[in-house]
């Protein structure tokens, strides 16, 4: 068992039942980031190994999407002596509001707590990139993807991969066995898709 799953474990973090996800996909597991991240002591224990892979990159900022990201990005961010920064979602798109910017001078960490499609990350990509700003690279809390990110031109890592199945609404199991759905993420926080 990683060290990182173990942390998980200990955490109470991977949790079993009927889940929507933020991507919109449902699963029989959720990984509940939050409370690993609860102990700042674990996060820094988790992260650590995954911050060090970017030290002497060059990296100016670290940023994430709220609301998974704010934590891990300030953590990142922390570990790597640079400044760290969230997008939000403003009536749909994602933006950075509270005067947070990025420059053509910055060289950017995107950072998640859990990746199950990618969507948000690149959309973060985009929305700094717009502003001439250079992503290096990805790094996530946990890799949940079940084939390889295709089309990413980035080096990505991740503190641990773990794979349950996911499921479209329409063809989810648990959906059709009538089991509640719970939504444990930030999902309802988030504007349409
Ligand atoms: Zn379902």
């Amino acid at each position: 068992m990683s060290d990182a799953l173990a942390e998980f474990r200990a955490a109470g973090a991977i949790l079993e039942g009927h889940f929507r996800l933020t991507s919109g996909l449902h699963s029989d597991t959720y990984l509940q980031c939050a409370l690993v991240l609860a102990d700042p002591a674990r996060a820094a224990r988790v992260l650590t190994p995954l911050a060090d892979a970017w030290h002497s990159q060059g990296i100016t900022v670290v940023a994430g999407p709220a609301v998974g990201g704010i934590v891990i990005a300030y953590e990142m961010a922390r570990l790597l002596s640079v400044r760290a920064i969230y997008s939000e979602r403003e009536n749909g798109p994602m933006r950075l509001r509270r005067g947070f910017s990025v420059s053509p001078r910055d060289v950017v960490l995107l950072v998640e707590d859990v990746i199950t499609t990618g969507g948000s990350l690149l959309e973060i990509r985009a929305l700094l990139e717009a502003s001439g700003a250079r992503a290096a690279g990805v790094a996530t809390l946990v890799d949940r993807m079940e084939k390889p990110w295709a089309g990413l031109d980035l080096p990505f890592r991740a503190a641990l991969k773990l794979t349950p199945p996911t499921y479209a609404p329409e063809a989810c199991p648990l959906c059709q066995r009538g089991l509640p759905l719970l939504t444990p993420g930030s999902r309802h926080l988030q504007g349409p898709p």
